[in-house]
């Protein structure tokens, strides 16, 4: 195949302008303000990790990062809006165990969270706590679950829709005690929080990102952390392992998301910004007080989160499908 010296000329030129634009666009990334998507309602526990992340971020971007809640549907409403959005390095989405979760609860959804995604990297790993009511009169799980057995039908779980892990907590807590009972949604685990404080709702499985001042100054009944080995931002309070929900766990992760095709250098910017602010240690004992944790090295990249998500789905897949729980 021979081309004219024009040709070549003309498609030399053309790739110094494509290769030249794609470099000037990468180095003035970002140019305007960039938006991370909450999947749940302001106020919550991932939305704290969101503002705290954005905030830190935005030091180390020279840019602002700025926190956008698009709720429900348990968190699928945001993650479809963030796959369609412009592949431009502006729009992110910050989730957690739902998108591992989505796919065994939501036959018909609209997107592979593993492969309709660029992974920018994990975040933060929390633990939750089981709560209820102030005037809920069992001192401990032992009685809580008795409790629960003599009234079901009276008592209800709040939690933040199917695909929330606060859903995902009330379940295998329902299942591990072999009853059912009303479950009230809400936009997120930051309302149902305030019901259950207000007395309106009995039950919540909660993130420590948002339990740990309300256990801390006694305005909710705690019963357990939902962790094998107890927590140093809560070392009084016992796991649901401890009283006898034996392998009982949940730790919520939450990993970074950019709509497929965004180009890898902006990928990268974002990616060593995120990794810059989970080194930052106001950042990193924010989140301890909370009970978080800074999850390795290897989950914080994108490879990393990928593989991660992978593996998770495929444990929360069994999980579900073992429950038979379904959304849709
Ligand atoms: N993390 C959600 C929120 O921030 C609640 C949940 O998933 O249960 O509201």
């Amino acid at each position: 195949m021979n081309f004219s010296r024009r040709t070549l000329t003309l498609a030399a030129t053309a790739a110094t302008l494509t290769l030249g634009f794609g470099t000037v666009s990468a180095q003035s990334y970002p140019s305007k303000p960039i938006s991370l998507v909450v999947p749940f309602a302001a106020g919550g526990p991932t939305d704290i990790v969101a503002r705290t992340l954005a905030a830190t971020m935005t030091k180390s971007l020279g840019q602002s990062v700025v926190v956008e809640n698009k709720a429900g549907a348990g968190g699928t409403i945001a993650a479809n809006y963030v796959m369609k959005a412009p592949a431009d390095g502006y729009t992110f989405l910050i989730h957690h165990n739902g998108m591992a979760t989505a796919p065994a609860l939501y036959r018909k959804l609209a997107y592979n969270p593993i492969n309709d995604f660029e992974h920018v990297g994990n975040v933060v790993d929390v633990p939750m706590t089981l709560l209820a009511r102030k005037d809920m009169a069992a001192k401990n799980l032992g009685e809580l679950v008795s409790h629960i057995k003599a009234n079901g039908d009276k008592v209800n779980l709040a939690n933040a829709g199917l695909g929330a892990v606060s859903h995902l907590c009330g379940t295998l807590f329902q299942q591990s005690i072999g009853v059912s009972l009303t479950t009230v949604p809400f936009q997120g685990t930051g309302p149902a929080l305030n019901a259950l404080l207000g007395g309106q709702v009995d039950l919540l499985c909660d993130q420590t990102t948002s339990t740990t001042p309300h256990i801390k100054a006694g305005t909710v009944k705690f019963y357990g952390v939902t962790t094998k080995q107890r927590i140093k931002a809560l070392p009084d309070a016992p796991t649901l392992h401890e009283g006898g929900m034996r392998d009982f766990e949940v730790i919520v992760w939450h990993g970074v998301y950019a709509p497929k095709g965004t180009p890898a250098a902006v990928m990268q910017k974002i990616g060593d910004a995120m990794r810059t602010a989970l080194k930052d240690p106001a950042f990193v004992s924010r989140m301890a007080e909370l009970g978080g944790e800074i999850p390795p090295a290897v989950r914080q990249t994108s490879d990393g989160q990928r593989a991660w998500l992978v593996a998770e789905t495929d444990k929360w897949g069994k999980a579900i499908r073992t429950a038979g729980v379904f959304a849709d």
